[in-house]
C-alpha cells in the first residue's frame, strides 16, 4: 500500500509518499512561498535526480495540485497514476481535547479543527485548506488526521491545568495541550526498544530540540507532562520564542512599546528566543559559531537555552521519580553535540552521566551515557512523517473494503 503523508503550512506544503510495504519513501518534497509569489517546488524521487520547478504564484489549492502532478509525472513522478496511493495522512497542529488518537477526516473532524482556529491561528487554517485542496483533488481514498496535540492526551489535570479561575478552563479551554505529539511518540517508542524494556513499563524524557522546542516526561506508556502549553510559546526557549516567562512582562512590553495584541504575540513569537538573546540568528549553528567568534551575546544565548533544558530535565525527574533514559532528538538535539555536552554537564549527582567523545556524533542514533550512569543518554533521529503515515495506513485499514 501507498500512503502520501501531507503537511500543509501558511506559505509550504511538505509531502511525502511512502511504500508502507517496506515503509520506504518513494518521494518527497517541498513546495515553498505558497500564496506569496515565486513559489517553488523542489521534488526529490527516490533514485532519480532532484526536480525544481517554479511558478509564479499558486493558492493552496493549486499548490495541492501542482504536487498531485508532480507525484503522477511520467519522467520525475513515483506513482503512474493517483489510484495507486491508498490513503492520505494530513499533519493537523491543533486537535483540542477532542482527539486522543488520529482520525478518519470526516464533516465533524473538519469542523472541529475549524473550531480550533481562535487557539492555533497560524497553524490550523493552512492545515483545513490543504485537506479541503487534497480532498477535492483524492475524493476516492480515506484522509486521515494526526493532531500534534493528540499523544498529550493523556496528561492528567493537575499538570494541564493553569491555575487561572476555573471557568477560564471551562469557557475558553485555556489549558496546557502540548504539541510536537508524533515526534515525541516516535522517539519515546524507539527508545524503549533501545532499552530492551516494553514502553509502558519505561520512564522517558523526550527532549525535541528544533526551530521549535519541546521535552516531554512518559511513565507506564502515558505523557505525565510537557513543556509546549496552551499554544507552541511555552517552556524552552526557541529559535525565535521565548519560552517561559513572567506574564506580567507581557502587558509591560505593550505599554512601553505600544504593541497590541497581535504585535505582541509576534513580537514573542518572532523576535525572542536565540534570535533576540544573541542579536545573531535563530539559527542554532549560526549561534554556535558566532559564540565560538567570542560573541558573548551568542554565548549567552547558548547559555540561556541549555539552562531551561536543564530546569526542565530536573522538573520532570522529580515528576518520574528519576528516568531510564534521556532522548534527543530534532534538528539541534541530533546533531548539536556541544550542545548535548553543555545540557548533560555537572548533573552526576542525578545519575546522568555521559561519555563525552562517545556523544561527538552528528544524526545517529547512539547511546552516549559512561557505563556507570544510571540514566541512558539516547540521541534518536526523529520521523514524524512516518508516524503519520504509520496511523494513516492503521485508520485506512479500517475504512477499506
Ligand atoms: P524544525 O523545527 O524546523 O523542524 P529542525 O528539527 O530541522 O527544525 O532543526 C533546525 C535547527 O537545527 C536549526 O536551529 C539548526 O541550526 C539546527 N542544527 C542543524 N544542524 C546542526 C548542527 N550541526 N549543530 C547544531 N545545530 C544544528
Amino acid at each position: 500500500m501507498k500512503v502520501l503523508v501531507v503537511n500543509t503550512g501558511s506559505s509550504s506544503i511538505k509531502y511525502q509518499v511512502f511504500n508502507m510495504d517496506d515503509e520506504s519513501v518513494l518521494a518527497k518534497g517541498l513546495l515553498d512561498r505558497v500564496g506569496i509569489p515565486g513559489a517553488v517546488l523542489v521534488h526529490e524521487p527516490q533514485g532519480k535526480e532532484k526536480v525544481t520547478i517554479q511558478k509564479d504564484r499558486l493558492d493552496h489549492t493549486a499548490g495541492m495540485k501542482l504536487v498531485l502532478d508532480v507525484l503522477t509525472d511520467s519522467l520525475y513522478g513515483c506513482v503512474r497514476s493517483l489510484d495507486e496511493i491508498d490513503a492520505v495522512g494530513h499533519r493537523v497542529v491543533h486537535g483540542g481535547e477532542q482527539f486522543a488518537d488520529s482520525v478518519v477526516i470526516d464533516d465533524e473532524v473538519k469542523k472541529v479543527v475549524r473550531e480550533c482556529f481562535d487557539i492555533a491561528p497560524l497553524h490550523n487554517p493552512p492545515n483545513l485548506m490543504g485537506i479541503e485542496a487534497c480532498q477535492a483533488l483524492m475524493p476516492g481514498v480515506p484522509h486521515v488526521g494526526v493532531f500534534d496535540t493528540a499523544f498529550h492526551q493523556t496528561m492528567s489535570p493537575e499538570n494541564y491545568m493553569y491555575a487561572l479561575p476555573y471557568d477560564d478552563y471551562e469557557q475558553y479551554k485555556i489549558r496546557r495541550y502540548g504539541f510536537h505529539g508524533t515526534s515525541h511518540y516516535f522517539v519515546a517508542h524507539r527508545a524503549a526498544e533501545m532499552l530492551g524494556k516494553p514502553y509502558e513499563e519505561c520512564k522517558i524524557i523526550t527532549i525535541h530540540l528544533g526551530n521549535g522546542s519541546s521535552m516531554e516526561a512518559i511513565k507506564d506508556g502515558r505523557v505525565v507532562d510537557t513543556s509546549m502549553g496552551f499554544t507552541p510559546l511555552e517552556g524552552l526557549v526557541m529559535g525565535t520564542r521565548c519560552g517561559d516567562l513572567d506574564p506580567a512582562i507581557v502587558y509591560y512590553l505593550m505599554d512601553k512599546r505600544g504593541l497590541d495584541s497581535t504585535q505582541i504575540n509576534n513580537y514573542l513569537n518572532k523576535k525572542a528566543g536565540v534570535l533576540g538573546i544573541s542579536g545573531v540568528s535563530s539559527d542554532m549553528r549560526d549561534i554556535i559559531a558566532a559564540a565560538g567568534d567570542g560573541n558573548p551575546r551568542a554565548q549567552l544565548a547558548l547559555k540561556i537555552f541549555c539552562n531551561r533544558v536543564k530546569a526542565y530535565i530536573g522538573n520532570y525527574l522529580a515528576k518520574l521519580n528519576g528516568c531510564d533514559c534521556l532522548v534527543f532528538t530534532a534538528g539541534i538535539g541530533e546533531n548539536g553535540y556541544d550542545i548535548r555536552e553543555s545540557i548533560c554537564a555537572d548533573m552526576d549527582w542525578l545519575g546522568i552521566k555521559m561519555d563525552v567523545e562517545k556523544n561527538k556524533v552528528r544524526g545517529q542514533k547512539i547511546d552516549f551515557a559512561a557505563p556507570d550512569s544510571r540514566v541512558r543518554l539516547l540521541v534518536i533521529p526523529t520521523d514524524e512523517e512516518l508516524v503519520i503515515a504509520r496511523d494513516t495506513l492503521r485508520l485506512a485499514k479500517g475504512t477499506l473494503t
